[in-house]
């Protein structure tokens, strides 16, 4: 689960990490209290949305006035804002986060993620933060270091003074930044987060290390431990799709292409994406109905599925093990007929019963192709696709 940048530096503040001062605004009469009760010189005006690269793509802006705040504030509120992270389609600007303006000698890099191929939460830090840390990771990558803390062991002063050193702390800065980096660990260690990312975390022109930037995700097989986190869910920001997916307990992903998948078992529905690439095609969606593939849930997965004016075809890939496979095709015949289906769809089971399942799709009078193996059905759902 993502979360904004206001509700980030909120969490980090929370664990004794040094951020800058603001607070959020919807409208620009909030925008220019809060500027105000920041007795401040420098304002920075800041576009709430759940993406980064602001800066480039004008969500960033820093003013000297409560007039310019208010103009910056009426600019962005209701925009679309496009950055590298939007897609062109860019994402529409509902609240901004006025801050007071820090005075910037140095801007660094630092993340946490969960390395998986080690097992380890990986610090990564640079010198060359800022808005252009794409680029230094793409044209020099040395500039980049990986430091792993093992979480069994934890972390310690070594680690600290580690990463202070990466990212080129020098005397006091290393002292603030061994806290820092401990505060952000401690962070990321109870909070259940997949992502924490400071850029830029500066140093001031008076010496102090303070996080200009925070985008932090947790990881949603944990939000059941952390319900004053899950307060932090943004419905604005997510895919509808997926909410209404989320609702129904179903796994769902919304993708760019035109063959929708159906599919039980994550492994299975990307092997499914992964075929249906072999075979030329594009996946619309990933989409795991999970062991108990119902009628009901079919059907809502149907729906979804059919929601994105993209899809062209789908194709349901289901392996009966926990579920019989007539059980299962009588599930999609209902569905089909209940949702009145408008594009081709092929259907590929395996498992228990998977002959009366077979017969089942046959017999159901509608316009379902069925395929034996896997192969078979990405063949024929892509040239069911290209055709219609
Ligand atoms: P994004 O990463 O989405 O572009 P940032 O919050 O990193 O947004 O802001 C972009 C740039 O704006 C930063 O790299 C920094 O140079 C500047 N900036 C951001 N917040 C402040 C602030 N409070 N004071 C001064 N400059 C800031
Ligand atoms: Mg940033």
């Amino acid at each position: 689960m993502n979360i904004h940048e206001y509700q980030a530096k909120e969490v980090l503040r929370g664990f004794g990490v040094s951020v800058a001062t603001g607070k959020v605004a919807y409208t620009p009469d909030e925008a220019v209290a809060a500027a105000e009760s920041l007795n401040s010189a420098v304002y920075v005006v800041k576009a709430q949305i759940h993406a980064g690269g602001r800066g480039k793509g004008g969500g960033v802006k820093v003013v000297k006035t409560l007039d310019e705040v208010r103009a910056e504030a009426e600019r962005m509120l209701g925009m679309t804002l496009v950055t590298h992270q939007t897609g062109p389609e860019g994402k529409l600007v509902r609240k901004v986060y006025v801050e007071e303006g820090t005075a910037i000698a140095r801007e660094l890099y630092l993340s946490l993620l969960i390395d998986r191929g080690n097992s380890r939460v990986s610090f990564i830090a640079s010198t060359e933060g800022g808005m252009d840390i794409e680029e230094v990771a793409a044209s020099t990558p040395e500039k980049i270091l990986t430091i792993d803390v093992d979480p069994a062991a934890g972390i310690s002063g070594h680690h600290g003074r580690r990463i202070a050193y990466a990212l080129g702390l020098k005397g006091d800065e290393v002292k603030q930044g061994v806290k820092l980096i401990t505060a952000i660990y401690n962070a990321f260690v109870e909070t259940d987060a997949s992502l924490m990312e400071i850029n830029p975390l500066v140093v001031t022109e008076d010496g102090q290390l303070t996080c200009l930037d925070a985008k932090v995700n947790f990881d949603g097989n944990s939000l059941f431990r952390h319900p004053d986190l899950v307060d932090l869910r943004d419905p604005d920001e997510e895919d509808p799709a997926e909410r209404e997916a989320a609702k129904h307990d179903l796994a769902y992903i919304k993708l760019d292409g035109q063959i929708g998948c159906m599919v039980n078992g994550a492994g299975l529905a990307m092997a499914t994406m992964d075929i249906i690439k072999l075979y030329g095609g594009e996946p619309a969606n990933f989409l795991d109905v999970g062991g108990g593939a119902t009628k009901e849930k079919v059907t809502e997965a149907f729906k979804i599925i059919l929601s994105d004016p993209n899809v062209e075809a789908i194709l349901v890939n289901i392996f009966g093990g926990i579920m019989r496979c007539d059980v299962i095709a009588e599930g999609v015949v209902a569905a089909a007929r209940e949702v009145s289906l408008s594009v081709p769809l092929v259907v590929r089971l395996a498992g228990t019963n998977v002959d009366l399942g077979k017969k089942i799709l046959e017999e159901s009078g509608l316009p379902i192709v069925s395929a034996d193996d896997l192969n078979d059905a990405a063949e024929k759902v892509v040239k069911a696709q290209k055709e219609a």
